[in-house]
């Protein structure tokens, strides 16, 4: 594979039809109707690709926007084949363009979002990243870092400045840039409180020189921004040139030391969760539809992302994160060669995102205020525009988990048993770069209609192993037992296949084991029984060593499993689901390359049917084929579950993993 890039720019400045716009950005005091533009602003668009996976990055020149707008960005570009999870869309956050978010309305508790104006960006980022993935050529990746640590101050920690810029460029085979992703860590305030006119502030400028110095598209992302600003903070537009010459050359002088990335398959992972509102006001301002947001039972749901190319990892998160939220989950990936870069108000803008350990409450003129006790006189306003102390502990440890790499054991019984129930999280944990062994126990001799049992059992094999390969799984085991007999296995033969079982964790030590679930009482299939049963046993009986000490002689060593997602047939017990909505067109391929036992599956449903008296064209209708039913099974059954999380597709799992340990072991850095 090579990786392709093209880039695009578009104008975003609001045409006069479109009426009032608002400044967004500083304390609202009095109405700030936006009265001329000092500089343009623009969305950038660049379009990256592997061959196989496309990501669209967009860089926009307002202060932020919130999920709903995301959402309408993702389903336009859904249409133009991007996966929703590839799409990247961060504000540059200037403090002197048009209210897109609604804090800085015409009077308190009025919105200053102008819809027309909302509308009509979505429409010009759509475009521009079509634009940009229309010019697409083959590409080198070349990472720089730099810093502009002596020009910034951070309101919270002396000396706690980071002052990093970093830059990942794109170039054509003749070695000019397509595009260039950097990131500085100050905030774009330099335009005054007083200021009505429209600006891009430094980083339209900056990106503006990169673009005559090096040619291509160069796209902003804020850094680790939380408390972070230039020293010439709110001092008005001729700081804002000299401040932003003075990044230039950061930029320059980083650019000038660019290291190669190799990599030809871009990785994009994606976590997503639910934050509780602590902070009284947003909870208030969300209420009141000045955020258009929806909270329910108190929390909202937000994304932290992350794609990959080789070594260089570019994390995204949806609001502003303080530097050292990173610290701790970066230095060992950085230790190990790997770049990491940071690009914050991505897809979402939640507000300050502070690591547990700098959140501060206090009493302030006799009411409580999240404060910090680093100033004398305490608040100083971030803690207050953050979602609470919870938003910090959840972002780290999404944090630690996009950078975590797991080997993944998924055992069934039967050829389609894993396509079936977790096809999707199977391809999720793939494509997101974890290790998959699939395991089919049986041998699937009577899966078939009218295939004698040596071909069928041929054809079976082969298909799982096309299915498995769609599913991305690095390598596939049959344990060859007779279909339908397990259940018949005496003593003997049980502990032999829990034996197997324990060696193949002993062997290939997985941090998460896929299977049936124990507990699934509705279950009448007996061979999911006994898989159950010895799969779950041999979990915990890995980690004992006095059992099947022949394994040590060999040198395997005892395996303890993190986590183990079982298949929940029974939805008392499911606790965990997997939003699969981005992977379900695999599932259904994979479901479709089990040709024999599709074939036999409708099969039986058309004879269920029959037995009921009841004629079912899906079934009977020779012009539909197992596509089309497997298509729409998969698609009723998990919609279905994927309605009870909010989610278009999911599959469900009963979720085994830490339980109470993870209250004893929380890190409060
Ligand atoms: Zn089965």
């Amino acid at each position: 594979m090579v990786i392709s890039c093209g880039a695009a720019r578009a104008s975003i400045v609001p045409p006069g039809s479109i009426g009032k716009t608002f400044v967004a950005g500083y304390e609202a005091t009095e109405a700030s109707e936006i009265t001329g533009m000092h500089d343009p602003i623009n969305v950038r668009a660049a379009v990256v690709s592997d061959g196989t996976n496309k990501i669209a990055l967009a860089s926009v020149e307002v202060i932020g926007l919130l999920r709903d707008v995301v959402e309408m960005v993702k389903d336009r570009l859904e249409a133009r084949g991007f996966k929703r999870r590839n799409v990247f869309v961060f504000c540059t956050h200037t403090h002197a363009a048009p209210d897109t978010m609604g804090l800085w309305g015409p009077r308190l508790g009025v919105s200053g979002v102008n819809r027309q104006y909302l509308y009509f960006l979505v429409d010009r980022i759509v475009a521009c990243v079509v634009e940009a993935g229309a010019s697409s050529v083959p590409v080198t990746l070349h990472h720089s870092r730099g810093s502009i640590k002596d020009n910034l101050v951070n309101f919270r920690r002396e000396g706690g400045i980071d002052g990093t810029v970093d830059a990942v460029t794109f170039k054509d085979e003749e070695g000019r840039a397509v595009a260039t992703l950097w990131t500085c860590t100050a905030q774009p305030e330099i335009t005054t409180r007083v200021n009505t006119e429209m600006s891009a502030d430094y980083p339209g400028i900056v990106s503006g020189l990169i673009e005559q110095s090096r040619g291509g598209i160069a796209l902003f992302a804020l850094g680790a921004c939380g408390g972070q600003s230039p020293e010439c903070a709110e001092q008005g537009f001729d700081r804002m040139a000299s401040f932003a010459k003075k990044v230039f050359v950061a930029v320059e002088n980083a650019l000038a030391g660019e290291a190669r990335v190799d990599g030809d398959s871009l990785e994009i992972r994606e976590i997503t969760g639910r934050i509780p509102v602590q902070n009284g006001n947003f909870l208030i301002m969300f209420k009141l539809g000045i955020f258009k947001r929806d909270v329910a039972e108190g929390a909202i749901t937000a994304s932290v992302s992350k794609w990959r190319i080789g070594n260089l990892h570019v994390v995204h998160l949806p609001g502003e994160p303080f530097p050292g939220l990173f610290e701790r989950v970066v230095e060992p990936v950085e230790a190990a060669g790997g770049h990491v870069m940071v690009a914050s108000l991505t897809n979402d803008a939640i507000g300050y995102i502070i690591p547990v350990g700098q959140f501060r409450l206090g009493r302030i003129d006799g009411s409580t205020k999240w404060l910090d006790p680093a100033k004398k006189e305490g608040f100083i306003g971030h803690e207050d525009e953050s979602l609470g102390p919870e938003a910090g502990r959840i972002a780290k440890y999404a944090l630690y988990e996009l950078f975590t790499y797991k080997k993944v054991l998924a055992i069934g019984a039967h050829a389609d048993d894993l396509t079936i129930w977790a096809g999707g999280t199977i391809k999720r944990l793939s494509a997101e770069g974890n290790e998959v062994t699939c395991v089919r126990v049986c041998d699937d001799w009577e899966d078939c209609v009218g295939v004698p049992r040596a071909e069928a059992m041929a054809r079976n094999k082969e298909e799982c192993e096309a299915a498995y390969k769609i599913l991305g799984a690095a390598d596939v085991l049959h344990l060859g037992y007779t279909s339908d007999y397990l259940a018949g296995l005496d003593g003997g033969e049980y502990i032999k296949l829990r034996e197997r079982v324990v060696r193949l964790i002993r062997q290939r030590k997985p941090d998460v084991v896929i299977s049936f679930d124990i507990n699934g009482n509705d279950e009448e299939n007996m061979d999911h029984v006994v898989v159950a049963r010895a799969v779950n046993e041999a979990c915990w009986q890995a980690s004992f060593d006095a059992l099947y000490p022949e394994h040590f002689a060999e040198g395997l060593g005892i395996h303890a499993t993190a986590e183990r997602y079982l298949f929940a047939r029974n939805p008392s017990v499911t606790n965990f689901h997997v939003d699969v909505s981005d992977f379900i067109g695999e599932k259904v391929e994979a479901a479709c390359k089990h040709v024999t036992v599709m074939k036999n599956f409708f099969h039986q449903y058309a004879l269920l049917a029959r037995a009921n008296k009841l004629h079912v064209e899906l079934l009977e209708d020779p012009k539909y084929d197992d596509w089309v039913r497997a298509n729409l099974f998969i698609k009723l059954l998990y919609g279905e579950a994927g309605a009870r999380h909010g989610v278009r597709y999911a599959e469900e799992f009963n979720r085994i993993d830490a339980g109470l340990l993870k209250g004893l072991a929380r890190d409060e850095s």
